[in-house]
């Protein structure tokens, strides 16, 4: 049985092993593949397992030994899943691996809002300390977050976890999902309607799933409802901030700073608006990546290849 890993590196680039997947059947592991090559190297592969690379219709239409679709993520609309299903093609995903990886990275985004760390220790080293008059000197305003509120838009699994390390911090939370799980309501933990959340928010955090009614969930009209000087973390999807309304409100200063780990198109265009706006954090789709996750992934994804195997699917996203 012939395995072909289409784009492996961001999971594996070279601290995991593909080990276990080699002792299903014959695998070959490409790093990344591009478009005019996909038919190609899937040839008569019957697995497949994809991150990033688009699985098309067209493409099922050329591959058809192909039985079994690994997606190396949790989203999984790089491939056509109702195309597989018709040719009888199973599509699994990996629906949690990260959670509290993503949760501890948007606090990494937000402390560094706060206290901007890396800065500081560069400006000491660069002699700024030695010649300073006084015991102590900071670049920026610092802030505690004790006492303040944190929004947060998607309440799911992500959303939860950041809420957790936000309470432990002494914040306020207003959560907002469309469900809603009254067991999680506290003394510093509330849902809250959109508008509610926006109004209230110090901070606001982006934890919902890219679907066709968050598609610029913030844009200009819902930054306007926000507090002036508001700060905005995304480290769920690029377009659900419409990036030329959050530059302008982060360059009159309405949105105090902003950090983000997705932008509209990956990578980044170095004419994206928020590479040039003032009190920006842009890195580069890393929350999901400490290799504990990675790990995590490599497994659940070799586990759903052997469930299928055993005629027993775990996982799958396109029944
Ligand atoms: P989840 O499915 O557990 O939670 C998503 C929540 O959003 C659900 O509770 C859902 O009800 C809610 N939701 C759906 N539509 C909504 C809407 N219109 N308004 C408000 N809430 C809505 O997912 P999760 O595991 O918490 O992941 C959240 C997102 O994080 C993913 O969709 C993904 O885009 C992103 N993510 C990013 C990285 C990264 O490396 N940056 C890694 C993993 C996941």
């Amino acid at each position: 049985m012939k395995i072909v890993v289409l784009d492996g590196y961001t999971l594996n680039p070279g601290d995991l092993t593909w080990g276990r997947l080699e002792k299903i059947g014959e695998l070959t592991v490409y790093d990344r593949t591009p478009a005019n090559q996909i038919i190609e190297r899937i040839g008569d592969a019957e697995i497949i397992f994809t991150n990033k690379t688009p699985l098309t219709r067209d493409t099922f239409d050329q591959v058809p030994k192909v039985k079994f679709v690994g997606v190396l993520a949790t989203g999984y609309n790089v491939v056509d899943g109702e195309a597989a299903k018709e040719k009888g093609i199973v599509v699994t995903n990996i629906p949690t691996y990260g959670t509290s990886a993503v949760a501890q990275f948007t606090f990494a985004l937000l402390l560094e809002m706060c206290h901007h760390v890396w800065d500081h220790s560069q400006e000491v080293k660069k002699g700024a300390w030695t010649n300073c008059q006084d015991f102590c000197f900071w670049n920026y305003p610092l802030i505690e977050l004790a006492g303040k509120t944190m929004g947060i838009i998607g309440f799911g699994r992500i959303g939860q976890a950041t809420a957790k390390i936000a309470q432990a911090l002494g914040m306020k939370v207003l959560a907002y999902d469309n469900y809603q799980d009254s067991k999680l309501v506290s003394d510093s933990l509330k849902y809250a309607g959109l508008d509610e959340l926006l109004a209230n928010s110090d901070v606001i955090s982006l934890h919902c799933p890219l679907i066709d009614n968050t598609v610029g969930i913030i844009n200009q009209n819902t930054i306007a409802k926000m507090k002036d000087g508001v700060k905005i973390i995304n480290t769920s999807r690029g377009p659900l901030i419409v990036e030329k309304d959050l530059a302008e409100a982060l360059n009159s200063g309405k949105v105090s700073g902003a950090a983000v780990d997705v932008v509209s198109t990956e990578p980044a265009k170095m004419d994206n608006p928020l590479l040039s706006a003032k009190n920006c954090i842009v890195t580069p789709h890393i929350a999901w990546a400490p290799k504990e996750s990675r790990e995590r992934l490599m497994n659940i994804a070799v586990v759903n290849l052997e469930q299928f195997l055993k005629g027993d699917l775990v996982n799958v996203v396109n029944k």
